[in-house]
């Protein structure tokens, strides 16, 4: 039997339009917007100036504070502006924007194609060397890669589990990565172990993607530690807990991380970036983003500089139909709804979702008839029609006390509640508000 978690979860309409899409890599915008902040923690500081000639893989924001990441140019040219742009979230963030000439990269990236399995630096230099490339997880939540790496005092990492779940309906940039990167991949999670100093790495895929589970299983090599975890299909089985309990049966503690039971995830396009790092000398520059939608005219996986704005992106995959209602950046589970499509890939854009506006029109919200659907579904344990309760009316108290801040706002509740309640929306504010007064508490 498969395996997969425990508790909640659903399965909504899987929709990989673009599974079999190759990545396609997208000519360079005339223009890139690059937000300085694009990972959790701490915003990096421009060290250019405006008028500044760059190369692709220049160092152009530096992260300073412990969470915190590089920014590199994506792109050769000029510095236009160092300017306040509005981004993905819709709030305006600082940013570099650079007028695109050439295609001139720093001479230190290897840009061939060749496959580099030998390294000879220690576990510390390779992290080092993670923090300096820039990279961040690229399964969307954005976490400074070297920081996963650091194991603090007193904890023990003895296994590497890597997710290549991709449980979002509609996206596919994970799945095509392993199709068609899965020897670089490979290699990314050996020195992912040689600097976690473990001796064994699970790679854990969904049964959807039957192609990739027996293509990552043909590459392993016998005796290397990595082998292949075939997980049963369940929303929402990549985010870190549910991935870990599926794959280990441990249970990561409320509050806690994944190494207090001797677990670090990563993605598999994180493994990637790592892989083209380390022995590429390549920073994160650019990414694959799945643009897809039923409406949309070719359903494409993409390979983005960062910073390209998105409507370029669907520009490439068709255009924007005329009866759209909606973009998401993200799947249709965990994704928000962008703004304008002016907004620039950053480092955690999985995917561009469009949805016609026959099927993006909200419901009519109807009176909670106490089914507790949410409440079975939720894969953390909580009740959501409570919480969603104490937040509209302003206890924030009752939010903590009922764990809000273990809410991972995966949308199962929101997705099965039968009365259109608009859960998500709530369980959002409530921890936005909760993890405030936590956060303020904490530093008093
Ligand atoms: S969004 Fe939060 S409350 Fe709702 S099911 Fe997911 S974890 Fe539970
Ligand atoms: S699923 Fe909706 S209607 Fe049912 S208990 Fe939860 S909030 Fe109420």
């Amino acid at each position: 039997m498969l395996k997969t978690f425990k508790i909640g979860g659903v399965h909504p309409e899987e929709s990989k339009l673009s599974a079999n899409s190759p990545i396609e890599p997208i000519p360079i915008p005339s223009k890139v917007i690059i937000p300085v902040g694009q990972s959790l923690g701490t915003p990096a500081t421009v060290i250019v100036e405006k008028g500044a000639e760059v190369k692709v893989g220049q160092l152009i924001a530096k992260g300073e504070a412990f969470i915190s990441a590089n920014i590199h140019s994506t792109v050769s040219g000029k510095v236009n502006k160092i300017d306040e742009v509005t981004d993905q979230s819709g709030y305006r963030r600082k940013a570099i924007i650079i007028d695109v000439e050439g295609d001139v990269w720093e001479d230190s990236i290897d840009r061939t194609s060749t496959l580099v399995t030998d390294c000879i630096l220690n576990p510390e230099e390779i992290t080092k060397k993670i923090n300096a490339m820039g990279i961040v997880g690229l399964g969307g939540a954005t976490f400074p890669s070297h920081v996963k790496l650091m194991v603090p005092q007193g904890k023990k990492a003895e296994l590497l589990i890597i997710n290549g779940v991709e449980c979002e309906p509609y996206l596919t940039s994970d799945h095509r990565l392993m199709l068609e990167k899965g020897e670089e991949i490979l290699v990314g999670v050996q020195l992912l172990m040689k600097a976690l100093k473990v001796e064994k790495a699970a790679i854990g895929i969904e049964s959807n993607k039957p192609d990739a589970i027996a293509h990552l299983q043909k590459l392993i090599k016998e005796g290397s530690g990595i082998y292949v975890v075939p997980l049963k299909v369940k929303y929402p089985q990549g985010a870190e807990k549910q991935l870990i309990k599926a794959v280990t049966g441990r249970e990561v503690p409320s509050m806690k991380l994944p190494i207090e039971v001797g677990c670090v995830v990563n993605n598999v396009g994180t493994a990637f970036a790592v892989y083209e790092a380390i022995q590429k000398n390549k920073p994160l520059i650019d990414r694959v983003v799945t643009v897809t939608g039923k409406s949309l005219k070719k359903p494409s996986n993409f390979m983005v500089r960062i910073g390209t704005p998105v409507e370029e992106l669907i520009k490439y995959a068709g255009g924007l139909p005329e009866d759209t209602g909606k973009v998401i950046s993200g799947g249709p589970m965990m994704g928000k709804a962008l703004n304008s499509t002016d907004v620039p890939v950053v480092k955690g854009t999985s995917g561009i979702l469009v949805i016609p506006a026959s099927e993006s029109k909200r419901v009519t919200v109807q009176n909670c008839i106490r089914c507790a659907r949410c409440v079975s579904v939720c894969p953390m344990g909580l009740e959501p029609y409570l919480l969603e309760r104490v937040v509209s009316t302003g206890n924030l108290d009752m939010a903590e006390q009922h764990r809000i801040l273990d809410c991972m706002e995966c949308g199962s509740c929101h997705f099965t509640c039968p009365s259109g309640r608009s859960l998500l929306d709530y369980l959002r504010l409530g921890k936005a508000r909760v993890g405030h007064i936590v956060r303020t508490r904490v530093n008093n």
